[in-house]
């Protein structure tokens, strides 16, 4: 059985390498981090527990083919930490109907079902989620994708996140770097005027750093929606 949040869609991926592609996210409950800045609490913290189902992976199936009207559509496995649940049937199931899916982890938990993936987000947590970077474990979560598409997704709230990102990309220069400004405010809605201003202080640091092999994408689910919780 699979703990799952919620299961939410159509909409679109608000980011990363899949951002404003038609997705249908399974939101699996359960996180192994506790980061600083995390905005998915009720699919981390157990006292959200009782929220969580365990559904099978044929139910979880079954209700994202419900959503997506049968059609074959991307499917986005997040969590929490989706890694640390096996997800392998749910996707043999949506595989033999056409539907591909992708997956965003932080890299610290890892699994031989990686394989079956089409898309693997590695999201490694910087300085200020105040969470310690795993290499070792890191690097077992890549071997185990080596042969999907793969690509590094960091969130930067400060400096020190910046200059950890740069490590980061130097160490791994053959995965495509997304960067995106952390969203720090959530409570309530952050202001458009904020995200905006975020934005151009990323893009402005890391053009002033001649980085011109990282992707700077605002987060485009808050600029949407905000922090609400499934769409
Ligand atoms: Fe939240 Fe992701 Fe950190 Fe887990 S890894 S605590 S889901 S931000």
């Amino acid at each position: 059985m699979i703990a799952i949040s919620e299961i939410f869609g159509p909409t679109i991926q608000g980011e990363g390498s899949l951002i404003g592609t038609p997705t249908v996210f399974v939101r699996t409950g359960g996180c192994d981090y506790r980061c600083s800045w995390c905005d998915t609490m009720h699919a981390v913290d157990k006292k959200y527990k009782n929220e969580w189902l365990a559904m099978s992976a044929n139910d979880v199936f079954q209700q994202v083919e419900t959503l997506s009207g049968g059609k074959p559509i991307l499917i986005t496995l997040s969590g929490g930490n989706p890694a640390i649940q096996d997800l392998s049937e749910l996707i043999r199931l949506g595989k033999a109907k056409g539907y591909r899916f992708a997956m965003e982890t932080q890299g610290s938990v890892s699994a031989p079902w990686f394989a079956e993936l089409d898309y693997l987000t590695l999201s490694p947590k910087p300085p200020s989620s105040k969470m310690k970077f795993d290499q070792i474990r890191f690097d077992t979560s890549l071997h185990n994708a080596q042969d999907i598409n793969v690509s590094l997704k960091i969130v930067v709230a400060d400096d020190a996140d910046l200059e950890w990102a740069a490590e980061i990309k130097q160490q791994y220069p053959q995965l495509p770097l997304y960067l995106q400004p952390c969203n720090l405010e959530l409570e309530g809605n952050p202001s458009l005027d904020s995200l905006t201003t975020k934005t151009l202080n990323l893009v402005e640091e890391v053009m002033q750093r001649g980085w011109f092999d990282a992707t700077v994408l605002p987060q485009l689910h808050v600029y949407l929606w905000g922090n609400e919780k499934g769409v």
